[in-house]
């Protein structure tokens, strides 16, 4: 086999790696010099620019350990069949690569993925070996994130929980059906199973007690789990998919799900579609999965708006489903309850909050609302105020045409 540059390797394991977009480093707690005794910090800015749930940008180096893989996973690029050029880093360039771009301010951190190479057990080790050589070997204090090889020894888990701030186990496709199909040395079984010991080895990692009436947090990957699901890969619905979704934050207190619109790569199977999915049909499941998991959503009502299981594509989800059950509106927002006031399009966790504060003092009136969303367009057809009842404005077909945006990419409400 020909010896590659390392930039080379750098080039084929990072364009490698750009199909897994579960890799926003939010919710960790900081690691700060003092405590590892080196360099580096989960605090700050930041060759892979991902963007946290909160909106800050941070920039990890995201690489492949290898492209090797004896897996065949048939919508993968880097499946055993694949002709595409192979690469493999070892562990001591990996932790050098990480401390020379984090010493050139290049990155705040490193996200670690691999294909497997001879058994999941001997890739999870390798990926620890990096992590422990970065924390132990070199006092790394920077941000961690490992993906989960399923099938590999629960201590290997416990152990790259221990270095990571972040772990996390792709279930890679809605169904288990389509699991099968397509990728069918993984079991979705192996994959919950790592998932639920990971879970299990955070929660029992937690110290007790509590900090501003909030559980402490665990020291076992501080940043939790994650998984990534990739669309259109297959003919699951929006609502197959915010299902699984629903289930995968209730049964292991993931943090994150990431949709990934499957991309066709070349000399693909004829069972895998031409075409990919439109981007909107992310963007809509990200805004859906907000709906999940803050605004008290079900995964059945959210696609209610839409037609045969799908979101609407033209409005965001909470507007559809507002517009299809006019019949609960308008909402009081003077009395009425927290959980009716988070289904109110325009109105979001902060709004509401602020209005629950402010209303003790005195009545609202629109121009307050107004003054806490910054638009009242959206919101006015929705509600009554002190000063306000929407009046005429009740007919569903009239306001959709009137409140269908032209889509905007990377729109959030
Ligand atoms: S396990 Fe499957 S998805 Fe992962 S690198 Fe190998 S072929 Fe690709």
């Amino acid at each position: 086999m020909t010896q590659l540059s390392l930039s080379r390797k750098l080039a084929v394991l990072s364009d490698a790696a750009k199909y897994d977009a579960s890799c926003a480093s939010s919710g960790t707690v900081k690691r700060s010099s003092a405590e590892t005794g080196g360099i580096g910090s989960t605090e700050g800015s930041g060759i892979c620019h991902s963007y946290a749930p909160d909106g800050r940008c941070i920039s990890l180096l995201k690489i492949l350990l290898t492209n090797f893989c004896v897996y065949d996973c048939i919508y993968c690029v880097n499946r055993s069949s694949s002709n595409v050029q192979r690469a493999r880093f070892s562990v001591e360039e990996v932790v050098a690569l990480t401390l020379d771009f984090y010493k050139r301010n290049y990155i705040e951190g490193l996200f670690l993925s691999s294909g497997i190479i001879r058994s999941p057990d001997y890739t999870m080790e390798e990926m620890v070996r990096v992590a422990r050589g970065l924390r132990e070997g070199r006092k790394f204090g920077g941000y961690i994130h490992l993906k989960v090889i399923p099938n590999a020894a629960p201590e290997l888990l416990a152990e790259a929980a221990r270095y990571a701030d972040r772990l996390s186990t792709n279930i890679e496709l809605p169904t288990d059906v389509s699991l099968e199909a397509l990728a069918p040395e993984k079991k979705s079984s192996s994959i919950r199973t790592a998932m639920a010991h990971i879970a299990h080895k955070r929660e029992e990692s937690r110290p007790d007690g509590k900090v501003l009436g909030k559980p402490k947090p665990t020291v076992l990957a501080p940043a939790g789990q994650s998984t990534q699901m990739i669309i259109g890969a297959d003919a699951a619905t929006d609502a197959t998919i915010l299902e699984r979704s629903a289930s995968l934050y209730s049964g292991y207190g993931l943090k994150r799900v990431y949709y990934s619109a499957f991309s066709p790569i070349p000399d693909s199977s004829s069972r895998l579609p031409l075409a990919p999915p439109p981007l909107l049909r992310e963007h809509r499941l990200y805004q859906a999965d907000w709906l999940l998991r803050f605004y008290g959503f079900d995964a059945e009502e959210i696609v209610s708006g839409g037609r045969d299981g799908l979101l609407d594509l033209q409005l965001d989800p909470k507007l559809a489903w507002a517009l299809g059950n006019r019949g609960k509106f308008p909402v009081d927002v003077n009395r009425a309850e927290r959980e009716v006031l988070l289904r109110v399009p325009g109105l979001g966790v902060k709004v509401v909050d602020r209005i629950l504060t402010t209303r003790r003092h005195h009545k609202l009136r629109l121009s307050d609302l107004g003054r806490m969303c910054g638009s009242i367009e959206k919101v006015r057809p929705f509600v009554e105020a002190a000063d306000w009842t929407p009046g005429g404005l009740t007919d569903s077909a009239g306001l959709r045409g009137q409140m269908t945006p032209k889509p905007v990419q990377g729109e959030l409400f």
